[in-house]
């Protein structure tokens, strides 16, 4: 089944497609499992933000459910999921908790977004950071992620400090940080948690990335045990729903990953990859 489980619509301040285009772009392109995964960043440092760059705020209300009811109830052989993507600020658990109770989220991607303080996408996050120590730093944020109190079902784009990285190697390899990273894998799994491969790699694809994690990330993954994975574009414009989907399916096939697992109303279901 081929399916995207990472979308965003005009429910997220980084984004103005309608959740209606986003599914029909799906559908056009045969997936089959659609996530809408709206941006929750309650602790973004809007106050930090340079100049121009949109306020992150939190923008999910009950229309973005009753929204996604409908294209369900016009498609039966096509689905869509209301999810959210969960920005992980440890400050902010307390709320986010709150906010995750009082809305029926189907599908929860936790993400890190913010390491100290900034958003790696701004310039002034990298100042006075080497690679190591800004890469290392990250680690340990998407580390405490995974400890967070709130119900999520997968760790979104690890590796995603890489995306804008102004370093000549960008990718997160797993050669990079051995012992980081098995402790990160071997409690996704432990917690029982999905590891997502995000199509969305930035700069990264110049250096022939497929997908963050980095395959040698879902190698390790899969030999520790791991076999919880699925896909998702990251989409916020509906050309890039579904983006290079079947070179990131190959891949994981070849690692010797047979199934996807994909969430509705909270439940795990495997579907083949394919
Ligand atoms: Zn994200
Ligand atoms: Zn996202």
């Amino acid at each position: 089944m081929k399916i995207d489980c990472h979308n965003h619509s005009l429910f997220s301040p980084d984004s103005s497609r309608t959740p209606e285009e986003g599914a029909e772009k799906a559908r056009e392109d045969g997936i089959k499992y659609l996530a809408f995964t709206e941006h929750m960043d309650l602790g973004f440092p809007n106050d930090a933000r340079p100049e121009g760059e949109f306020v992150f705020n939190y923008m999910i209300t009950g229309e973005y459910f009753e929204r996604v009811r409908r294209i369900n109830a016009a498609f039966p052989d096509f689905e869509v999921c209301a999810g959210v993507e969960v920005g992980y600020t440890p400050e902010d658990v307390g709320e986010i908790c709150d906010k995750l109770g009082a809305l029926p989220f189907g599908y929860i991607v936790n993400s890190v977004h913010i390491c100290h303080g900034l958003d790696c996408y701004w310039k002034k996050f990298w100042d006075g950071y080497s690679r190591e120590k800004a890469y290392r730093e990250y680690l340990d944020c998407v580390r405490e992620s995974l400890d967070a109190p709130y119900r999520y079902d997968a760790v979104g784009h690890l590796g995603y400090i890489g995306r804008p990285s102004p370093f000549e190697r960008k990718t997160l390899l797993y050669s990079d940080f051995p012992e980081e990273l098995d402790d990160i894998l071997r409690t996704v799994i432990a917690k029982g948690k999905i590891l997502e491969a995000n199509s969305s790699v930035g700069g990264c694809a110049a250096e022939g990335t497929l997908c963050l994690p980095d395959i040698s990330i879902f190698a390790r993954y899969y030999e520790l045990g791991g076999r919880k994975v699925n896909f998702g574009s990251d989409s916020h414009r509906s050309e890039r729903t579904g983006y290079n989907y079947p070179s990131v399916a190959a891949a994981l096939k070849d690692l010797g990953f047979t199934h996807w697992t994909i969430v509705r109303g909270g439940k795990e279901y495997k579907e083949v990859i394919d």
